[in-house]
């Protein structure tokens, strides 16, 4: 009796070291063991190996689920990046165009300039017609100023009027057009002809458009008879200050800042001067809006007619507030070519135009 005691207590405390041992891998087996007058079989060593086994590869599987659908979620996560930088970096390739640069220009172009003779003859010429052809585009609505800035008669505005090329008094042109942006200071309307005029108002929309409001024109068109009498006044001015000189000296020292009859550009009726200062300085070319008009007035057409480079060729000095209408596709060749309009002219003319 004693034994049999003994032997059930030894087996309940086996069954209980069992419990403690296996609980965490099989609770069911340990309490029914507990369940029923008589103990259940005790699960041998090969069945708790079996047991753990199994678990192991539960525990195996799982991680291997959870592998799995953590690497989906990552190249997911990745392609979507992937992706979105792909269309960022294809959104401002896009947007390029719009700055105008250069390079652009010739990329977005189908013509590129780069394989125009520069000669091209104007009409018929279906190359490099329109803003979208240059890569140009505007902040404002300048379609119904494209014909003027961008006229048919490509080559029509390449008059030269300079010191040693004059114009005769006969010249004079019968489309002079008032300038919408003459400074409003009391001063006679300025005039350009109507191309130029037309081109110079869209630009001054596009450069109030990007926040440059206080530019005017204050000089445009100069009659013959106008820069005879400004150049006789100087001329008396030099002789008065200057008792013991000749007539021709006066002239001469006169000549260093006013151009003589005939000599000077505003009697194109093409250019004119610009700024938004009391008058005109080289100062101008410290404002950004100089900057914007060097790097923008090409696409109306316009260009800085004296840089600051080319003083020994063009014969005037540096003037920031200066600009010529030459038509977009000769301005978009000078500002490309970093030449002046006298030298550029002269590359046309030994090209064989
Ligand atoms: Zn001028």
């Amino acid at each position: 009796m004693n034994n049999s005691i003994n032997n059930r207590n030894r087996n309940k405390n086996s069954d209980i070291r069992y419990k403690r041992t296996d609980s965490r891998q099989n609770n069911h087996t340990a309490a029914s063991s507990h369940s029923g007058r008589q103990s259940p079989p005790y699960p041998s060593p090969a069945r708790i190996r079996a047991e753990r086994a199994k678990a192991r590869m539960r525990r195996k599987r799982r991680r291997l689920i959870l592998t799995a659908a953590t690497s989906v979620v990552l190249i997911a996560a990745v392609a979507g990046t992937v992706f979105i930088i792909g269309k960022l970096i294809s959104a401002l390739t896009d947007s390029k165009p719009s700055s105008g640069d250069e390079t652009s220009i010739s990329e977005t172009s189908e013509n590129s300039p780069d394989t125009l003779p520069p000669e091209t003859s104007s009409v018929g010429a279906n190359q490099l017609t329109g803003p979208a052809s240059y890569g140009i585009t505007f902040i404002s609505d300048l379609s119904s100023y494209e014909e003027y800035m961008d006229p048919v008669d490509r080559d029509g505005y390449l008059l030269i009027a300079n010191k040693t090329t004059s114009l005769d008094e006969s010249y004079i042109p019968d489309d002079l057009t008032e300038l919408a942006d003459t400074r409003a200071d009391g001063r006679t309307v300025q005039k350009l002809r109507y191309n130029a005029a037309k081109a110079f108002e869209a630009m001054f929309i596009e450069m109030r458009a990007c926040g440059y409001t206080d530019v005017s024109i204050t000089s445009g068109y100069r009659s013959y008879t106008y820069q005879a009498e400004l150049f006789e006044n100087y001329t008396n001015k030099e002789l008065a200050n200057h008792p013991g000189w000749t007539r021709e000296q006066a002239e001469e020292m006169a000549a260093t800042y006013s151009a003589r009859a005939g000599t000077s550009e505003h009697q194109t009726g093409l250019c004119c001067d610009m700024h938004n200062l009391s008058s005109a300085d080289k100062a101008f070319a410290n404002n950004p809006v100089y900057t914007w008009l060097c790097d923008n007035s090409w696409k109306f057409g316009i260009i800085l007619r004296y840089p600051e480079d080319k003083t020994n060729i063009t014969g005037y000095d540096f003037e920031p507030w200066h600009y010529r209408y030459v038509g977009r596709y000769h301005a978009y060749k000078i500002h490309e070519s970093g030449l002046c309009l006298e030298e550029y002219i002269s590359q046309l003319n030994t090209s064989g135009s």
